[in-house]
This record gives C-alpha cells, sequence and structure tokens, in this order.
C-alpha cells in the first residue's frame, strides 16, 4: 500500500507520518515545502525508514505535483499541506489561495489527467476544517455532515473554497474522495502560534497569556492523535464521495481552557503566584468565530470512530510533552 501525505512535516500530518512509519504496512511519499510550519525534527529517528522517502515540494508547483504523484503511484493520498493559521491569513491571504486553493487544485488536476495511469482504488482524503461552516451560537445544534458553507476568514474560505473543488471533481471527474471537517486539534508538535502551546510557553516564561475578546469562545477540541485514528478509518471508505465532521464532543471556551492549564502547572510546578494571574483579556480577533461544536455520531456510526482522549487527560499529557520539550518550543517562538 502506497501512502502519499502532503504537509507531513506539519503538526498533524507529521502525527499521520509517524503512524504510518510504525504501522509497517506502508511505503509512504511526503511533500512538504517547508514552511515555518514545517518540523523535520518531529520525525527523528524515523526519517531513516526504507518505506519513507521525503520530497522538498511546493503544492502549488503544478509540474512538481504532477511528477511526483505520477511516478510515486499511491493507492492513498492523505492531503494536509496548507497555510493554517486564522490571523496570518488576515494580516496576509496570499499564501491561503496559493497553498490552499491552488494546492488543491494542482492535485485533482494531477488525478484527472493520470486517472487511468494511477491505481483503480486510488482515494483522497482531503483534510479540511469545521471553520468552513461558519461560527455557532452558543445554543445552536452542532455542526454536521449537512452543514451550510459560511466561512467568515480568510482561511476558512481558502479551505472552504478546496472543499467545493475536491466535490466538484469526484462529481465531474469521478476521484474518490473523503472530505473531513475536524475541530480544533491538540497534542504534541503543535507551533505556539496556536493557543494551547502558546498558553503553556507564556505561562513557564512569565509572560502575560493573551486572550481575545472575552475569552468565551468556544471550541471543540481534539487530540491529534484521535484525529489520526479517524483519517486513517476514513481512508478505508470504499465509496466514490464520503464526507465525515470529526470531533471529541469536548467543547471548552478559551477561559476554561487556560485555567485548566493554568491549574494543572500550578500542581505540576508550583511558583509563588497562580499561573492564572498572567492572563490579560487582549482585543478581539477580527470576525472571530464565536463557536465551534461537532456531531461526529456519523463517523461514529460508519466507521467506528470513539475518541480515546478526554479533554482533562489529554491536556495533562500535552502539557507534560511541552515541558519535556521546552527547548523546542523556546525555538519555535
Ligand atoms: P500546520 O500549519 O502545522 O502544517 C502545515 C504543513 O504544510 C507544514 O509542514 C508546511 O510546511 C506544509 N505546507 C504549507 N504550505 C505548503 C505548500 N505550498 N506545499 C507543500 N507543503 C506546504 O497545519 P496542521 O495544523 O498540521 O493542519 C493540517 C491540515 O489540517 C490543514 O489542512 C488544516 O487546514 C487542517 N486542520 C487543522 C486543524 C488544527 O487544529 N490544527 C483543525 C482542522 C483542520
Amino acid at each position: 500500500m502506497k501512502i502519499l501525505v502532503t504537509g507531513g512535516l506539519g503538526f498533524i500530518g507529521s502525527a499521520l507520518v509517524r503512524n504510518l512509519i510504525d504501522s509497517k504496512n506502508y511505503e509512504i511519499l511526503n511533500l512538504d515545502s517547508c514552511t515555518y510550519a514545517a518540523m523535520p525534527e518531529s520525525l527523528e529517528g524515523k526519517e531513516n525508514n526504507e518505506r519513507y522517502q521525503f520530497k522538498k515540494i511546493d503544492v502549488g508547483d503544478y509540474n512538481a505535483v504532477n511528477k511526483a504523484i505520477k511516478e510515486f503511484k499511491p493507492n492513498k493520498i492523505f492531503h494536509l499541506a496548507a497555510e493554517s493559521h486564522v490571523d496570518r491569513s488576515i494580516a496576509n491571504p496570499h499564501g491561503f489561495i496559493h497553498t490552499n486553493i491552488l494546492g488543491t487544485f494542482n492535485i485533482l488536476q494531477t488525478l484527472k489527467i493520470y486517472k487511468n495511469k494511477l491505481p483503480s482504488d486510488l482515494i483522497l482524503i482531503h483534510i479540511s476544517t469545521d471553520e468552513v461552516f461558519g461560527s455557532l451560537d452558543f445554543t445552536d445544534m452542532p455542526f454536521n455532515e449537512s452543514s451550510s458553507y459560511e466561512p467568515n476568514s480568510p482561511y476558512s474560505a481558502s479551505k472552504a473554497s478546496s472543499d467545493l473543488l475536491v466535490r466538484a471533481w469526484n462529481e465531474t471527474y469521478k476521484i474518490n474522495t473523503v472530505i473531513t471537517n475536524c475541530s480544533n486539534n491538540y497534542g504534541p508538535w503543535q507551533n505556539p502560534e496556536k493557543l494551547i502551546p502558546k498558553i503553556i510557553y507564556s505561562a513557564l516564561n512569565n509572560e502575560v497569556i493573551p486572550i481575545y475578546g472575552n475569552g468565551l469562545n468556544i471550541r471543540d477540541w481534539l487530540h491529534v492523535n484521535d484525529h489520526v485514528q479517524a483519517l486513517l478509518l476514513a481512508g478505508e471508505s470504499k465509496k466514490s464521495f464520503e464526507r465525515y465532521t470529526i470531533g471529541a464532543n469536548q467543547e471548552c471556551s478559551n477561559i476554561d481552557l487556560t485555567k485548566m492549564i493554568c491549574l494543572y502547572l500550578d500542581k505540576k510546578m508550583p511558583k509563588e503566584k497562580p499561573y492564572f494571574d498572567q492572563v490579560e483579556f487582549v482585543d478581539d480577533r477580527l470576525g472571530h468565530d464565536l463557536r465551534y461544536a461537532i456531531d461526529s455520531s456519523y463517523i461514529s456510526k460508519e466507521i467506528g470512530f470513539k475518541p480515546k482522549y478526554t479533554l482533562e487527560k489529554g491536556i495533562e499529557e500535552t502539557i507534560d510533552w511541552y515541558l519535556e520539550n521546552s527547548e523546542w518550543l523556546r525555538s519555535k517562538i
């Protein structure tokens, strides 16, 4: 089984690649352009495995994508390469259009052109986000596979565009496809521009812990290892088109999450004042979505996805990992 992963040096992609290498059943090709978000060090000790190869390729480069897919002839493609940080998309959206939209188009167009020369079971698993559905109110029902697209940020609009391209290439050119829309991930090796490692870094370094607005925005937190399990299950789909919304049913406001992290640090590494005293509310993000929540009942019923991590256990393990890897965390600031 040959598996191509795009963005396999990123936070989620590297967790998937580590899992695939450990599984021993796969030949893996990782395509990544090595942006600031890439972490080759997350594959240390595994990158020399004979079943693994890496190519530095920009998915926005049609010829390079074309050549890599044509030569490798994958059975599955997990497409995770993306610009992924909402704040960066608000400040400078160009890269999001290039990678998230053009990059996805390049993969789809390659699959269309070489369809007859590639394995007949080839399936594209397109990893997207719940942010494409916009924002929920506190009392709304969670997103599910039938939710309508209402993206609010340049990031979510670029991901929504890529989802629509995938859907259209499936419908028109019969490219086997799964689209996954998952909630916020957390776990080891996440860039400290993202909320959880940012809180941990700021707390440990006696810096202000900045919280947007009033801190009441809600996210449905999914441990990255649970996400990888869901993706592997989703990749087994035998349907021509499938979509799964993936979450862990662990809704938590940003401020409650911050309290949870600070309380664990108070226990683990007590200091004179509680860590939570470092919290400061800062100007809200432009167009900040209020709440994301996912109804995962379809993926659970259809293919038996069941997250293993409770938020509390996942956060504690994650904090322990960042404490053990505090030098790495500092190096990414
Ligand atoms: P990340 O930012 O940590 O990693 C992205 C990876 O893609 C990096 O290794 C980067 O070098 C690579 N990349 C960027 N531009 C590229 C290009 N033009 N060509 C090739 N490689 C390129 O992202 P992540 O958090 O691991 O997210 C992976 C995917 O999951 C994304 O598609 C994202 O939209 C989606 N997603 C993430 C989350 C989350 O909470 N992190 C939640 C839902 C969905």
